[in-house]
């Protein structure tokens, strides 16, 4: 639905180190726009300054949604455009800006996003692990009894896990994450677009081994793998039938799954093929 009111709320995603990853779109909004509403100025006058932008900025916190909010919907009644933006990557993810949004719905005005960098996504695409299906979950709670309840709720969820992390605490998370989840295949993606990217790709107790962790990092960790009698067979036939569709081929397909699962190749090809007839 095409709304009537003027003025538009821009939802702007920066980059997340690398500086060269912001597009032109990115610029041209952050330009035009009457005022960039930004997490901390002192950060964000850098990438401004980078950029040669001069537009005007305010603050919009966490901790005073409700008034920065009421903040923004004044400019935008005024019929000038906001662009939103957090330190890096897309605000509102793991960043503030949730309230603003919603009431911005509420009140009618357009949302448009302008996209870019996201630390969740790079560091998915990167991991190795499964991306058909996933859950980002974003940060642990800081207190280990709560981030326990919370590792314990997403024990049995079977999509790989993304966890944003803070490098104190990044040991202690993996130590819990073993302890609650067992040792699984995990990922951690550290400093993502900057010149010491890197993978630690193992398991949950070879990632506890690693010290020092520094920089801005990503958890990553398997999602809860079925046992053959726990998965359904129509289940089995679709995941064939989505490698397929994908370009495997169907001898190539059924190995893979029948390995995935531990259970009979030759069993599941005649089940694939008999069920492809029947349809
Ligand atoms: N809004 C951001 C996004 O869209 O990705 C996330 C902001 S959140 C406050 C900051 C966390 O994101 C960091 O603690 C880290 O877990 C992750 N992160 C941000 N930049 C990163 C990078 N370059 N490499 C790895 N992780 C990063």
């Amino acid at each position: 639905m095409s709304l009537n009111k003027k003025a538009t709320l821009f939802l702007v995603a920066t980059p997340i180190g690398n500086l060269s990853e912001v597009s032109e779109r990115t610029l041209s909004v952050l330009r035009d726009v009457a005022v960039i509403a930004c997490e901390d100025t002192r950060n964000s006058i850098k990438l401004l300054t980078h950029f040669d932008i001069h537009t005007r900025m305010i603050t919009y916190h966490n901790f005073n949604e409700k008034e920065s909010t009421r903040g923004i919907l004044k400019f935008l009644e005024e019929g000038k455009d906001v662009a939103l933006i957090s330190d890096a990557g897309y605000p509102l993810i793991s960043d503030p800006g949730y309230e603003l949004v919603n009431e911005v719905i509420r009140e009618g005005y357009d949302i448009v996003t302008v996209s870019g960098p996201n630390a969740a996504l790079n560091a998915l695409v990167a991991s190795g692990l499964k991306t058909i299906h996933y859950l980002f979950y974003g940060f642990l709670n800081a207190k280990q009894s709560q981030a326990r309840k919370e590792l314990e709720e997403l024990k049995d969820f079977p999509y790989t896990l993304i966890f944003y992390e803070a490098p104190h605490r990044i040991e202690k998370t993996l130590k819990l994450a073993l302890e609650v989840l067992g040792d699984r295949k995990a990922c951690l993606a550290r400093e993502l677009t900057k010149m010491h990217e890197e993978y630690h790709r193992g398991t949950l107790r070879e990632l506890c081994e690693l010290r020092n962790l520094k920089g801005e990092m990503v958890l990553l960790i398997e999602g809860k793998e079925k046992k053959a009698e726990e998965i359904d067979h129509d289940e089995l036939m679709e995941e064939i039938d989505r490698l397929v569709n994908d370009g495997t081929r169907t001898r190539e397909a059924v190995s893979e799954i029948a390995e995935r699962y531990g259970i009979s190749k030759n069993g599941l090809y005649n089940d694939y093929l008999k069920r492809k007839k029947e349809l």
